[in-house]
């Protein structure tokens, strides 16, 4: 008798831990993925430092994101792009028919990793004055385009790799360029062989194309709506000009290492306007709505 209820009490137990697992794990990744807030409110993506939020509103809602206003279209599409370094309690305001709304937006944090690259030119790591110049003049370029507003949902057609390889560099990594500390890495690296073929990831207009970046080398970037952009930098050949219209697939460039690079690989990089977001986290989790 009291065998049995020992062995009784030892389920009892099993099952306890068991279902304190399982209420962990969905409040963990109902914490990372899609939320309805409210019935005017749904956003999907992830809620991580470098996620690309997908949000939900009624069409003629006013929505503020830290008190930044955030553009929602007619059919009430909005983006929150989460910076490298974006704290944990964010407040989103969402404005109704003169009702307000406010919510409480959690983002986990990350920790980022130490690359060291060495055998890069002196220049491209110590530039000179005149070199100076020029990147100040074509980062202001880049800016103005990455920062083109474009009032369509291209991103909806879903996000593929636009190159296969293995990601050497990751989004956020702290660099540290022949031996000296510089700015985070704002994309991701993958290598492939010279001339290997690069797709458009998604539907998307060509926001601009450069010749001849003096980081970058030749370099695309490509609006995908809503503010959402994407950059391909060091390539080696492109086959696209400023305003085609692309579908996801379709080809975009050669892989190369013009620029600041050791080697052959691409740069993919996607920003919200000047907001750097995840390509890693944005194909794991792709645009729902
Ligand atoms: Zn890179």
């Amino acid at each position: 008798m009291m065998e049995l209820l020992k062995q009784l009490q030892k389920k009892r137990k099993i099952i306890k831990v068991i279902f304190l697992i399982t209420f962990i794990f969905f409040n963990y990744t109902s914490f990372l993925y899609a939320k309805v807030f409210s019935r005017i409110l749904t956003i999907e993506g992830t809620f991580i430092q470098g996620g690309l939020l997908f949000g939900k509103t009624k069409p003629n809602s006013k929505i503020f994101f830290n008190d930044k206003k955030i553009f929602v279209n007619n059919e009430g599409d909005f983006l929150l792009g989460i910076s490298r370094d974006e704290k944990k309690e964010n407040l989103l305001i969402v404005n109704n028919e003169n009702k307000v709304e406010k919510y409480n937006i959690n983002i986990l944090s990350r920790k980022y990793k130490i690359q060291k690259i060495d055998g890069l030119p002196k220049n491209k790591v110590t530039p000179n004055q005149e070199e100076l110049k020029r990147i100040k003049k074509e980062s202001k370029l880049i800016s103005k385009y990455k920062n083109l507003f474009l009032d369509k949902t291209f991103y909806k057609s879903g996000f593929v790799w636009p190159v296969e390889g293995k990601v050497t560099g990751k989004y956020g990594d702290q660099r540290i360029l022949n031996g000296k500390p510089r700015r985070p890495h704002f994309g991701i690296d993958i290598v492939a062989s010279l001339g290997s073929k690069i797709i458009s990831p998604s539907d998307a207009i060509v926001a601009f194309t450069f010749e001849n970046t003096f980081f970058n080398g030749k370099m695309i970037i490509l609006n995908h709506g809503l503010g959402l952009n994407s950059i391909y930098s060091h390539l080696n050949k492109i086959y696209v000009k400023k305003g085609d219209k692309l579908k996801r697939g379709d080809l975009l460039a050669e892989v190369g290492s013009t620029g600041r690079a050791t080697g052959p690989h691409l740069h993919w990089g996607m920003n919200v306007f000047n907001t750097a977001v995840d390509p890693e986290k944005l194909i794991q989790n792709q645009p729902k709505f």
